[in-house]
Parts: C-alpha cells; structure tokens; sequence
C-alpha cells in the first residue's frame, strides 16, 4: 500500500543522500549548503570581530542540527519564540534556549518547568513584559520543584519602537526587574529590545533612525535600571534588516538574527546599507512545470509550499519568468518581458519563497544540495523538528 506519511517520507528522502539534485521530487524545501554555509561563516565571523555575541533566531528553521551548527560556529545559543519550540529543540539537545517572547498560560509555563528540572545541564531564558509574567513562572518552577538560584534568565521586554511586546522605556522596567529579584530561582538577564518593524524598511536611512530610537529607548532603561541599584547583564535584539546598526549602537551586546542563514524573496527587495554584510539566497522550493499554455506555465508549487504573507515567490531560474498566484497547489510562471520563452513541461523552476520563516514550517523537511542547484547532489537532510510547535 502506498505511504506517505512524514515518516516514510523521511525515509525516502534518506535515500536521496549521494543522488543528483534532478533527482528530487516536487515541491519540495532545498536548501543550498555552500551559500548557507557562506551565510553562516559571515554572521559568526561578523560578531566575532564586532565583539557582540550571537544568538541566532532558530524560529526561522525550527531544526535541532541547524541550531547546532551555528552555536559550532560560534553561536552562544539560539532563541525560540514558542515554549515548544523550546522544548523540542532541549530534548534533540540544544543546550541554551531563549524563549525571546511572552508566555502566560499555566500549562506552558508548567511545561517549560519540568524541561528545567529535568535538563539540569541546558540553559533557559525567557522574555516577560508583566508581573503576571514573573510571578507565575516562579509559580510554576516552585511546583515543579525546581530549586537553586538563577536558574532561568528572565529578560524585561521593552517596546523600542514596534508596538508589539514590551513595557514602555524607562521606569516600568524597574519594578519588573525587582519583582525578578524577589525570586532567588530567576536571574534578572537583561533587555529584550527587539525593532521588527524595522526590518523590512527598504530605505537603510529608515532602518537607522528607527534603530537610533530604540537604541536610546534601550539606553535609558538601562541607565533607570542602573540608577535604582540593577547591573543590566546583557541588551538583546536585532534582526537581519538591522544587526549591523544595533553593533554599532555599542548598546546591544546579542544578535537575534534569524533569516541571515537562508535569507528570503522580501529581504532581497530592501536595499542594503553601506558596509553592512550582504547574504546569499540559500533556501529554495524546487518546482516543476506540469501545464503549458501559449501564454503561461504552470508548476506544482503553491501556498502550500511556500507562504504569501511577505509576497509570492521570486522564480530564480529559469530566468526571466514571474510568478503569479495559481491557488494552494498551483503556481503560475509568466515571461517577464514579451517574447522571453517559457519553460517546457517537466522543466524545473527554483523559486525563492517571500518569506523564509512561514515557509520552513509548511515542510517536514529541508533537503541540502551541495554544489549548486544544478550540477548538485543531496548530502544531507535537516528535519524541521519544531514544525507546528505553536503552543
Ligand atoms: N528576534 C525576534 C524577537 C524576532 O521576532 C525575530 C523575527 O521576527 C528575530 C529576532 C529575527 O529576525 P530576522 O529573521 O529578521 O533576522
Ligand atoms: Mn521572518
């Protein structure tokens, strides 16, 4: 009987490993490991010479071995943005975390309170704008039995700017760091000051004076924190758009730069700024043509192949084709410019998802191609461990 369960799936995939590229079925999640690898080299060799440390944001690939592999090349950790994604990524053995967001609910946070006590070698951290925060993660590590001193590193979030998360700058800051310190089993780490909305400016003008507001959004948390008696550890933030200016700023010590590993359709379209570090599409769908008319093509990749919110697909080649929106299992490829030719039945199209993200988390897995998506061969496969951990 056929089956195709994620399982199976995995397994099939597994005897790709050593087969040609052309061999891969579509749609599926490729991604190019010399420009990944390229990607990675740069934003560690990046912070090291800038002095800030690295956290990447693993809510972008959602994968234990690709966490991994950037706290090898130099990653101090990673940060999640869900409390599953935590978890999953403790118990395939990441061994420091940083949920870089609010959680509230009881179950969660009992949840996360167990993987401390069980996982006494792996280190937790965790984002609060609210007292509700702080006091029911005590609550909830107290219940589990969790004891000692400092072991989880709490951050106050501030709102530097986005409108999302965050206590306003300044004071409020203050009396969240002191409730942090009546609970001897957290330990006050610091400021989540995190700009997202200031990522996908295009203009680098935009993306720096924004930046320029939450970097004295942050600085003047800091000095109130340090006025009522606090040392503030460690600023965390920053995303691909942004990092560079956040180094400069010398305010924020920790990069939470996620997309840099396989960079998307959307942050190719921001212009880039002077002297900062310019990354490499990595990430791809594989797709290929299964309906031909005079005046268009169509492939095998849809919504639910990639996600929409941040754009359609980019058609990396063949050249000279735009994607436009086919439904969830249909896309539909255009010459750009009259007269360009359109690709033939079975052809293949590498397309580059808007964004990188939403699109990881459609897929059970990501194949890595090495040596180039055309003369390539399968090397290895990344499961996207954390795929659909919302809770
Ligand atoms: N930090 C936080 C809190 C985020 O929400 C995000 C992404 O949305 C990032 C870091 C990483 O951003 P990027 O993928 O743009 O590098
Ligand atoms: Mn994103």
């Amino acid at each position: 009987a056929f089956d195709a369960s994620p399982a199976t799936a995995w397994q099939n995939a597994q005897a790709l490993i050593g087969q040609s590229v052309a061999d891969i079925d579509t749609p599926a999640l490729v991604v190019d490991l010399d420009a990944m690898e390229r990607n990675l080299a740069h934003m560690a060799a990046y912070a090291r010479a800038h002095g800030v440390r690295l956290r990447p944001h693993a809510k972008m690939h959602k994968s234990a071995d690709l966490a991994r592999l950037q706290m090898a090349h130099g990653a101090v950790g990673v940060c999640v943005q869900k409390t599953d994604e935590a978890l999953i990524l403790a118990r395939a053995g990441v061994t420091d975390i940083y949920i870089s967001n609010e959680v509230i609910a009881l179950p969660k946070l009992q949840r996360l309170a167990q993987a401390v006590r069980s996982l006494p070698d792996t280190r937790f951290a965790i984002a609060v704008d609210s007292a509700a925060g702080v006091l029911r993660l005590a609550q909830a590590l107290e219940a589990a039995g969790v004891g000692g001193e400092g072991r989880i590193d709490v951050f106050v979030e501030v709102d530097v700017g986005q409108g999302r998360c965050g206590v306003p700058p300044g004071e409020p800051a203050v009396d969240l760091a002191r409730l942090i310190a009546q609970h001897p089993v957290l330990r006050f780490g610091g400021l989540q000051a995190y700009h997202g909305g200031a990522q996908h400016r295009r203009d680098p003008a935009e993306r720096a004076k924004a930046i320029g507001e939450a970097a004295w959004a942050a600085a003047l948390t800091r000095e109130r924190l340090q006025a009522a008696g606090f040392t503030v550890p460690l600023i965390t933030g920053a995303g691909t758009g942004t990092f560079a200016l956040e180094t400069s700023s010398r305010v924020w010590g920790e990069l939470q730069v996620g997309s840099y590993l396989f960079m998307d359709a959307d942050y190719a379209r921001n212009e880039s700024a002077p002297l900062a570090p310019v990354f490499e599409h990595a990430l791809f769908i594989k797709a290929q043509v299964m309906s031909r008319s005079a005046q268009h093509a169509v492939c095998d990749a849809g919504h639910k192949s990639h996600a929409v919110d941040s754009g359609l697909p980019a058609v990396w080649s063949p050249a000279g084709l735009v994607f436009a929106n086919g439904g969830d299992e249909h896309g539909i490829l255009r010459a750009a410019h009259a007269g360009h030719p359109l690709p033939s039945l079975g052809d293949t199209v590498w397309l580059v998802p808007g964004h990188c993200d939403p699109t990881v988390n459609l897929h059970n897995l990501m194949l890595g191609v090495r040596g180039g998506l055309t003369e390539g061969t399968v090397e290895r496969l990344f499961r996207v461990d954390a795929r659909g951990a919302l809770g």
